[in-house]
Protein backbone atom coordinates (compact mmCIF):
# COMPACT_ATOMS: atom_id res chain seq x y z
CA UNK A 1 0.00 0.00 0.00
CA UNK A 2 2.49 2.46 0.81
CA UNK A 3 4.73 1.36 -1.87
CA UNK A 4 1.87 1.70 -4.69
CA UNK A 5 1.15 5.52 -2.85
CA UNK A 6 4.94 6.04 -3.34
CA UNK A 7 4.76 4.93 -7.26
CA UNK A 8 1.70 7.02 -7.77
CA UNK A 9 2.73 10.43 -6.39
CA UNK A 10 6.53 10.10 -8.07
CA UNK A 11 4.59 9.07 -11.46
CA UNK A 12 2.57 12.31 -10.94
CA UNK A 13 5.31 14.01 -10.84
CA UNK A 14 6.97 12.59 -13.51
CA UNK A 15 3.73 13.70 -15.53
CA UNK A 16 3.85 17.24 -14.01
CA UNK A 17 7.05 17.62 -15.71
CA UNK A 18 6.27 16.50 -19.00
CA UNK A 19 3.64 19.36 -19.25
CA UNK A 20 5.77 21.67 -17.69
CA UNK A 21 5.98 25.15 -19.08
CA UNK A 22 7.00 27.73 -16.23
CA UNK A 23 10.24 28.41 -17.63
CA UNK A 24 11.70 28.25 -20.88
CA UNK A 25 13.68 25.19 -21.01
CA UNK A 26 10.73 22.61 -21.93
CA UNK A 27 11.32 24.10 -25.25
CA UNK A 28 14.39 23.19 -25.88
CA UNK A 29 13.46 20.26 -24.76
CA UNK A 30 11.02 19.97 -27.65
CA UNK A 31 13.19 21.79 -30.48
CA UNK A 32 15.91 18.87 -30.07
CA UNK A 33 14.06 16.18 -28.94
CA UNK A 34 15.32 15.76 -25.84
CA UNK A 35 14.06 13.84 -22.68
CA UNK A 36 13.07 15.37 -18.84
CA UNK A 37 15.10 13.82 -16.67
CA UNK A 38 12.82 13.35 -13.27
CA UNK A 39 15.11 10.65 -11.39
CA UNK A 40 15.82 7.22 -11.15
CA UNK A 41 16.94 4.92 -8.36
CA UNK A 42 15.11 2.99 -5.43
CA UNK A 43 12.13 5.03 -4.42
CA UNK A 44 12.51 3.80 -1.23
CA UNK A 45 16.32 4.53 -0.95
CA UNK A 46 17.82 5.87 1.84
CA UNK A 47 20.37 8.08 0.22
CA UNK A 48 18.90 10.61 -2.80
CA UNK A 49 21.98 12.36 -4.72
CA UNK A 50 20.90 15.84 -6.30
CA UNK A 51 23.01 17.06 -9.41
CA UNK A 52 22.35 20.31 -10.95
CA UNK A 53 20.82 19.92 -13.99
CA UNK A 54 20.89 17.31 -17.07
CA UNK A 55 23.88 17.34 -19.79
CA UNK A 56 24.01 16.50 -23.21
CA UNK A 57 24.18 12.49 -22.56
CA UNK A 58 20.94 12.64 -19.84
CA UNK A 59 18.84 14.92 -22.16
CA UNK A 60 19.03 12.28 -25.01
CA UNK A 61 18.88 9.42 -22.94
CA UNK A 62 16.14 10.35 -19.84
CA UNK A 63 18.78 9.30 -17.08
CA UNK A 64 20.67 10.99 -14.24
CA UNK A 65 24.33 11.05 -14.27
CA UNK A 66 24.74 8.73 -17.60
CA UNK A 67 27.32 10.26 -19.08
CA UNK A 68 31.14 11.86 -18.18
CA UNK A 69 30.18 12.54 -14.46
CA UNK A 70 27.72 9.82 -14.34
CA UNK A 71 30.89 7.53 -14.95
CA UNK A 72 32.78 9.12 -11.94
CA UNK A 73 29.73 8.63 -9.68
CA UNK A 74 29.70 5.15 -10.47
CA UNK A 75 33.28 4.94 -9.26
CA UNK A 76 32.48 6.88 -6.24
CA UNK A 77 29.88 4.78 -5.36
CA UNK A 78 31.58 1.91 -6.09
CA UNK A 79 34.75 2.81 -3.78
CA UNK A 80 32.71 2.27 -0.59
CA UNK A 81 30.09 -0.45 -2.11
CA UNK A 82 26.97 1.47 -2.36
CA UNK A 83 24.73 0.13 -5.21
CA UNK A 84 23.52 3.14 -7.84
CA UNK A 85 20.35 0.69 -7.91
CA UNK A 86 19.70 1.28 -4.16
CA UNK A 87 20.00 5.35 -4.02
CA UNK A 88 17.80 7.75 -5.65
CA UNK A 89 19.30 10.34 -8.14
CA UNK A 90 17.75 13.44 -9.57
CA UNK A 91 18.28 17.21 -10.22
CA UNK A 92 17.42 20.53 -9.49
CA UNK A 93 16.39 21.22 -12.80
CA UNK A 94 14.66 18.89 -14.67
CA UNK A 95 15.16 19.64 -18.34
CA UNK A 96 18.72 20.48 -19.80
CA UNK A 97 19.55 24.74 -19.83
CA UNK A 98 20.92 25.07 -23.62
CA UNK A 99 25.09 24.64 -23.76
CA UNK A 100 25.36 23.09 -20.39
CA UNK A 101 24.81 26.82 -18.98
CA UNK A 102 24.69 27.57 -15.02
CA UNK A 103 20.92 26.83 -13.54
CA UNK A 104 19.24 30.20 -13.20
CA UNK A 105 17.81 31.44 -10.52
CA UNK A 106 13.95 31.58 -11.73
CA UNK A 107 14.10 28.07 -13.35
CA UNK A 108 15.30 27.04 -9.67
CA UNK A 109 12.52 28.91 -8.10
CA UNK A 110 9.71 27.46 -10.47
CA UNK A 111 11.62 24.18 -10.78
CA UNK A 112 12.52 22.96 -7.43
CA UNK A 113 9.24 22.30 -5.90
CA UNK A 114 9.65 18.67 -8.20
CA UNK A 115 12.73 17.85 -6.47
CA UNK A 116 10.88 18.97 -2.72
CA UNK A 117 7.88 16.08 -3.62
CA UNK A 118 10.51 13.79 -4.62
CA UNK A 119 12.18 14.24 -1.07
CA UNK A 120 9.03 14.28 0.35
CA UNK A 121 7.76 10.65 -1.19
CA UNK A 122 11.05 9.12 -0.79
CA UNK A 123 11.91 9.96 2.66
CA UNK A 124 15.89 9.56 2.75
CA UNK A 125 17.99 9.10 5.88
CA UNK A 126 20.50 11.73 3.73
CA UNK A 127 20.33 13.85 1.02
CA UNK A 128 23.47 15.01 -1.06
CA UNK A 129 24.11 17.88 -3.05
CA UNK A 130 26.44 17.37 -5.81
CA UNK A 131 27.78 20.69 -6.69
CA UNK A 132 27.19 24.13 -5.45
CA UNK A 133 23.89 25.42 -6.97
CA UNK A 134 22.39 22.19 -5.38
CA UNK A 135 24.08 22.91 -1.98
CA UNK A 136 23.25 26.46 -1.34
CA UNK A 137 19.21 25.49 -2.77
CA UNK A 138 18.89 22.44 -0.59
CA UNK A 139 21.20 24.24 2.70
CA UNK A 140 18.81 27.37 2.11
CA UNK A 141 15.50 25.54 1.64
CA UNK A 142 15.78 23.31 4.77
CA UNK A 143 17.00 26.75 6.85
CA UNK A 144 20.44 25.95 7.19
CA UNK A 145 21.60 28.87 5.76
CA UNK A 146 23.57 29.98 8.81
CA UNK A 147 25.94 26.61 8.06
CA UNK A 148 25.85 27.51 4.49
CA UNK A 149 29.52 28.16 3.37
CA UNK A 150 31.73 27.94 0.46
CA UNK A 151 31.46 24.14 -1.43
CA UNK A 152 35.27 24.04 -0.42
CA UNK A 153 34.72 25.01 3.16
CA UNK A 154 31.50 22.49 4.05
CA UNK A 155 31.74 19.15 1.07
CA UNK A 156 31.98 15.97 3.01
CA UNK A 157 30.28 17.71 6.12
CA UNK A 158 26.78 16.75 7.79
CA UNK A 159 24.08 18.82 8.55
CA UNK A 160 20.91 17.88 9.80
CA UNK A 161 17.62 18.82 8.78
CA UNK A 162 14.35 18.39 11.55
CA UNK A 163 11.92 20.79 10.51
CA UNK A 164 8.65 20.83 8.41
CA UNK A 165 8.85 16.83 9.07
CA UNK A 166 11.83 16.27 7.47
CA UNK A 167 14.08 14.35 9.38
CA UNK A 168 17.28 13.64 7.00
CA UNK A 169 20.92 14.87 7.01
CA UNK A 170 22.53 16.92 4.29
CA UNK A 171 26.33 15.85 3.20
CA UNK A 172 27.35 18.45 0.30
CA UNK A 173 29.79 16.72 -2.09
CA UNK A 174 31.27 18.92 -4.65
CA UNK A 175 29.75 18.38 -8.22
CA UNK A 176 31.43 14.79 -9.39
CA UNK A 177 32.67 16.94 -13.19
CA UNK A 178 35.27 18.65 -10.99
CA UNK A 179 37.34 15.40 -10.70
CA UNK A 180 37.50 14.60 -14.42
CA UNK A 181 40.54 16.53 -15.26
CA UNK A 182 41.85 16.41 -11.60
CA UNK A 183 42.82 13.82 -9.55
CA UNK A 184 43.26 15.40 -6.31
CA UNK A 185 39.39 16.32 -6.37
CA UNK A 186 38.65 12.60 -6.98
CA UNK A 187 40.74 11.74 -3.90
CA UNK A 188 38.42 14.94 -2.04
CA UNK A 189 35.40 12.98 -3.22
CA UNK A 190 36.55 9.55 -2.14
CA UNK A 191 37.40 10.88 0.99
CA UNK A 192 33.36 12.21 1.42
CA UNK A 193 31.87 9.52 0.15
CA UNK A 194 33.30 7.78 2.63
CA UNK A 195 31.92 9.96 5.39
CA UNK A 196 28.77 9.17 3.63
CA UNK A 197 29.16 5.47 4.13
CA UNK A 198 30.20 5.93 8.13
CA UNK A 199 26.92 7.64 8.18
CA UNK A 200 24.82 5.41 6.10
CA UNK A 201 25.78 2.62 8.62
CA UNK A 202 25.25 4.53 11.92
CA UNK A 203 21.79 5.51 11.02
CA UNK A 204 20.96 1.84 9.52
CA UNK A 205 22.07 0.64 13.17
CA UNK A 206 20.41 3.05 15.38
CA UNK A 207 17.28 2.24 13.05
CA UNK A 208 17.91 -1.71 13.95
CA UNK A 209 18.54 -1.14 17.32
CA UNK A 210 15.47 0.91 17.72
CA UNK A 211 13.42 -1.73 16.48
CA UNK A 212 14.87 -4.02 18.07
CA UNK A 213 13.90 -2.15 21.41
CA UNK A 214 10.40 -1.83 20.61
CA UNK A 215 10.21 -5.46 19.78
CA UNK A 216 11.57 -5.94 23.07
CA UNK A 217 9.07 -3.93 24.35
CA UNK A 218 6.17 -5.28 22.53
CA UNK A 219 6.49 -8.93 23.87
CA UNK A 220 7.36 -7.92 27.61
CA UNK A 221 3.28 -5.94 26.85
CA UNK A 222 2.03 -9.23 25.82
CA UNK A 223 3.74 -11.24 28.38
CA UNK A 224 0.86 -12.47 31.07
CA UNK A 225 3.52 -12.66 33.43
CA UNK A 226 5.66 -9.61 32.99
N1 LIG B 1 25.48 16.81 -14.19
C1 LIG B 1 24.43 16.99 -13.37
O1 LIG B 1 24.44 17.88 -12.53
N2 LIG B 1 23.40 16.19 -13.50
C2 LIG B 1 23.33 15.18 -14.37
O2 LIG B 1 22.34 14.46 -14.40
C3 LIG B 1 24.46 15.00 -15.20
C4 LIG B 1 25.51 15.82 -15.10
Amino acid sequence: MIVEKIEKDLKQIKKEVLECKKCSLYKERLKNKFYSVIGEGNHQANIVFVGEAPGLQEAKSGRPFCGAAGKILDELLESVKINREDVYITNILKDRPPGNRDPQLEEIKVCTPYLERQIEIIKPKIVCPLGRYSMKFLMEKFELEDHLKEISKIHGQSFKVDKFFHNFTIIPFYHPAVAAYNPNMRDVLKKDFKNLKTLLEKLLKEEKMGKEEWEAEKREMEDPFF
